[in-house]
């Protein structure tokens, strides 16, 4: 078998997402097996994703902001600047637990489908309880959630410059 791209290359092995035959220099140019089109492909989808989390993100904080502010003006108290960044910090944490512990509870769910005797009686106590959850260590998350995009971000900047440096 010879390689998609390079036709007078043997290959070594495929892309993970579309099964294209690679060769050696192909196989080895990203941090996994992929072909440059599903490289591409994934950094859009994802940037779409971290775009929207981070719009999420920047709304909530506005949002209690305001609230903050509003709240402060209509009690007549002058809040102390940390009090205020902590609530901001409390608000958007939410979001970021939420999101964290959707990762792990997706899963959960596909599996417990099946075992559910009340199913939506048990999913909407799930998601109280998630929610809870959520509220409670979504503080801790935010931290590592916003570090997560950050990361992210960089390797979509570097995907896109490598492709243009090839093409
Ligand atoms: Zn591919
Ligand atoms: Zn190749």
């Amino acid at each position: 078998m010879h390689c998609f791209y390079h036709p007078k290359e043997e290959a070594v092995g495929q892309c993970i997402d579309c099964g294209k035959a690679l060769c050696r220099s192909c196989f080895s140019r990203w941090n996994i097996p992929i072909c440059d089109d599903c490289n591409y492909r994934r950094s859009v989808a994802d940037e779409q994703v971290i775009d929207h989390e981070i719009h999420v993100m920047m709304v909530l904080g506005v949002i209690s902001l305001c609230f903050a502010i509003y709240s402060a003006i209509k009690e007549g108290v002058i809040y102390r600047v940390d009090c205020i960044i902590w609530f901001v910090w409390l608000i958007v944490g939410i979001y970021s637990g939420w999101k964290t512990l959707s990762s792990i509870t997706d899963k959960i769910m596909n599996w417990f489908k099946f075992v559910l005797i009340f199913p939506l009686l048990d999913i909407l106590f799930f998601y109280w309880v998630k929610l809870f959850i959520a509220c409670v260590f979504g503080w801790i998350c935010l931290p590592y959630h916003i570090y997560r995009i950050i990361k992210r971000k960089k390797e979509i900047r570097e995907v896109r410059s490598k492709m243009t440096l090839l093409q």
